[in-house]
């Protein structure tokens, strides 16, 4: 906020910036809320702030700004559109309205395919006076180096476990007790902290562990029931996929827990009460195991966030996760 107050009082603002860094930490809402500030007529003296109550702050507040857009992958399309990213290059051309500025805020960049990338560098090479372009993306290396180049790149950083935290006292979301683990795991994204206090995922997790941890884990039920339970959430294919996402890192976490616990080492990152899951876990399956687990699940991350089909790499993980027990067990059975 600093930054930014400091170059619209020095009348530095570029045309183009690129908010990079992990989902869930804020990037949208700073650029939503310095569209604001920079529309708005009523504008404190020397604060990047909103007044709320003039004309151009209610049309805001309504969705109707003549100056102002916000374009995002629609959630039916697996890539950003090439026809939408025209309308977003026209909406930038427009004059401005009402003042000095036109905003477009691009969310979901890291989904633009050649062709919205290269529409959108043409825009980028001779941004329209007035305009202002803030881009949003998780991975600027997925961007075309020359878009990066042409942006300013503001970087958002995790914020600490602490301030996590009391975001989520603030929304009263988890237990008291709960929450520095929920903050630990969201990697200092609040957003993410919030989607995984969810008590449903919770109750999954224990399902799918204890499927695990049993002597002869089903994998075809597993699997239908982790796909189930995806359905639940709904038909948008990136939910579902940061659903999918969340249980992936929860399972790591316990494997990472099976792992210490193989070693003859102590548990840090799971809850006391999965201790009974745990020990049933390592019984069945030993170090060397738990490590090939552990390397297909960082797998099924990497696959998940690449998009590679949800059902697919479900199946694959659940797969490997409770395939090979049986030869195990059968090796076991005849030593
Ligand atoms: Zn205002």
């Amino acid at each position: 906020v600093r930054a930014f107050s400091d170059l619209i009082s020095r009348g530095r603002l570029a045309h183009a910036y690129l908010f990079s860094g992990p989902d869930g930490i804020g990037k949208s809402l700073f650029a939503g809320e310095l569209a604001r500030a920079l529309l708005c007529t009523d504008r404190p003296a020397g604060r990047l702030e909103a007044c709320d109550h003039c004309p151009s702050c209610r049309l805001m507040e309504a969705g109707n700004h003549p100056d102002f857009f916000a374009f995002r992958r629609p959630e039916d399309k697996v890539e950003f559109p090439v026809e939408l990213a025209l309308e977003l290059c026209q909406s930038l051309a427009l004059k401005p309205a009402r003042g000095n500025h036109k905003i477009v805020i691009l969310e979901d960049a890291d989904d633009l395919n050649e062709e919205s990338s290269n529409t959108l560098l043409k825009t980028l090479e001779e941004p329209p006076p007035g305009s202002l372009l803030i881009v949003i993306v998780t991975a600027p290396e997925r961007l075309l180096p020359t878009i990066v180049s042409r942006c300013q790149v503001v970087r958002f950083h995790p914020l600490p476990a602490r301030t996590v935290e009391a975001i989520l006292e603030q929304h009263e979301v988890g237990e008291t007790a709960q929450r520095p683990r929920l903050a630990r795991m969201s990697g200092g994204s609040p957003g993410r902290a919030l989607e995984l206090a969810d008590p449903a995922l919770w109750k999954f997790r224990t399902t799918l562990l204890e499927g695990l941890a049993s002597p002869r884990p089903d994998t075809v039920d597993l699997s239908r029931q982790w796909t189930e339970f995806l359905d639940e959430t709904g038909k948008d294919a990136a939910t579902q996929r940061g659903r999918a996402s969340l249980i992936v890192g929860m399972l790591i976490d316990f494997f990472h827990d099976a792992l210490r616990l193989g070693v003859g080492g102590t548990p840090t990152l799971t809850e006391p009460t999965d201790e009974r899951l745990l020990r049933q876990f390592s019984e069945r399956v030993d170090v060397d195991r738990c490590l090939k687990i552990l390397e297909r699940c960082f797998d099924a991350h990497f696959h998940i966030d690449r998009r590679v089909q949800l059902v697919l790499a479900v199946e694959a993980l659940v797969h490997a996760l409770t395939d090979g027990d049986a030869g195990g067990m059968t090796a076991r059975k005849l030593n």
